[in-house]
């Protein structure tokens, strides 16, 4: 039995298929800031791989070099805990945001919205507004419908591709990778990921759409749990809206017991998820706030004042007063001002110059005749500088200690120097265990130094 209601859903079917949206355009004050936030963030993300930064791309993860190069600052795999550190923040300043202004990030800023957003604009570009769409779609096979279908399948497919491409950009330096590609010399991932993300990009934001956001984006899920009473959300005024109703023009709603919804379905027709946000707050609402700008212009035609459906709190509406320093927030201003400290700090006191001092397991000591006592050590140095630099290291902490290798070389910008060292020390000096000191200075006035202890073993050390 056919539920015609509801689209498609047959009773003892497990899918019910999704009636497609048509999103009427909006014209607002929040409709620009949309686009605008799509201008910019879409402009980032294209020209981003294109910056230069030291005569290098400006913003490129290096996976099988294992480094990456944020306007620079070159992130080695040590350095890993900043990202660790940088994702916890992105993650409590999303809970703290939610807490404090609601679903911001969906409406504006997420990129199934941004690329949404471009996807429809296209769209709308090529086939219409709402009702065309719809005449268009239900209509039959005409050679127009044929033109404007292969078009926008193009401008999607185009876009959809560069998309891929720029994101690859950005782990494959972008210049070659362009001249490659074209070429086709590019390598076979190189391909597949350009294609991948491509289809990826074309289904979600040309096909799927709000389904993305409705039945597959986990923050939709758990945001609830981030909102409380004062949080923002967009909310439609039941006691100035209802009861709701047509009227005509001029006419006293009042008198007739009407409230200011003229019940003209706008909101419903902008709406990018096809619901009706006078239903009260619903998990499928990604607050894009073209409702609000859809009855803000009905408000205008009507003469009434602006604001029926509108960014407020469940207490506003209950006309409490709105509280923005409440547990919650305190909670998440605290936690973020800690992370933000720990991350600054670490990075002022990152080392771009590190050297691990790693003692010979096998051999717990040799006895080199007349020489003394000798331990192995394998020195490790990480120059994360993009610069070359002369090094020489030393040893102390015991009397008459000594190196038995060359203590001075040359280590070149972003690489590694594995040395494997012998340290020697006086018969008399040497018996029992001793922490040593290992000392690495530049030598070419750069003002680096390092310091490393390690353990040195003796004949009678336990
Ligand atoms: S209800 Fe309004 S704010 Fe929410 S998704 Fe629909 S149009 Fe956007
Ligand atoms: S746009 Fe405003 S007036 Fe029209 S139905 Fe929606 S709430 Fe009512």
């Amino acid at each position: 039995m056919a539920n015609t209601a509801g689209g498609d859903y047959e009773y003892g079917k497990l899918y019910r298929s999704e009636d497609k949206v048509y999103p009427r355009e909006v014209k607002g004050r929040f409709a620009t800031l949309r686009r605008i936030a799509m201008f910019v963030l879409l402009g980032a993300f294209y020209f981003g791989p294109w910056l230069t930064w030291n005569d290098r791309q400006a913003v490129l993860f290096d996976l099988p070099a294992r480094k990456f190069y944020i306007f620079g600052m070159t992130m080695w795999p040590q350095d890993f805990i900043y990202l660790a550190l940088l994702l916890i923040i992105m993650a409590v300043s999303l809970f703290f945001f939610t807490a404090l202004a609601g679903r911001l990030w969906c409406g504006f800023a997420c990129p199934q919205t941004v690329w949404t957003e471009a996807f429809s604009w296209i769209e709308m570009l090529i086939e219409g507004d709402r009702s065309k769409r719809m005449k268009l779609d239900r209509g039959p096979w005409t050679f127009d419908k044929i033109r404007k279908k292969t078009l926008k399948q193009f401008c999607w497919i185009t876009l959809a591709l560069f998309t891929g491409y720029t994101f690859v950009g950005y782990f494959s330096d972008i210049r070659p990778l362009t001249s490659d590609l074209l070429t086709l010399n590019a390598g076979s991932w190189e391909f597949f990921w350009v294609i991948f993300y491509g289809a990826a990009t074309y289904g979600n934001a040309g096909f799927m759409r709000e389904q993305v956001c409705k039945y597959m984006c986990p923050y939709a899920r758990f945001q609830g749990a981030m909102f409380d009473r004062d949080s923002l959300i967009i909310t439609y005024d039941t006691e100035r809206g209802e009861p709701r109703g047509g009227r005509r023009r001029g006419s006293d709603a009042q008198a007739q017991g009407l409230g200011d919804c003229v019940d003209c379905t706008m909101c419903v027709q902008v709406c990018p998820t096809g619901i009706d946000i006078r239903k009260g707050l619903q998990y499928e609402c990604i607050a894009c706030a073209a409702c609000i700008d859809a009855c803000d212009s009905i408000m205008d035609k009507v003469g009434s004042p602006r604001g029926l459906i509108r960014y407020s709190t469940e207490r506003a509406l209950e006309h409490k007063t709105y509280r923005l320093i409440r547990p919650r927030t305190i909670v998440y201003t605290g936690v973020l001002t800690i992370l933000l400290a720990a991350m600054v700090t670490t990075v002022a006191l990152r080392k771009p110059v590190i050297m691990d001092i790693i003692r010979d397991r096998n051999t717990l000591y040799r006895d080199v005749g007349r020489q003394g006592i000798e331990n192995g050590y394998t020195v490790r140095v990480i120059n994360k500088h993009n610069e070359d630099h002369e090094y020489a290291l030393s040893v102390s902490g015991i009397d008459g200690i000594s190196i038995d290798s060359d203590t001075a070389f040359s280590l070149a910008g972003e690489s590694v120097l594995t040395l494997p060292v012998s340290v020697t020390a006086p018969h008399e000096n040497a018996s029992g265990g001793h922490v040593i000191e290992f000392r690495l200075e530049s030598t070419d006035g750069s003002g680096i130094t390092l310091t490393e202890e390690s353990r040195f073993r003796g004949p009678t050390d336990r």
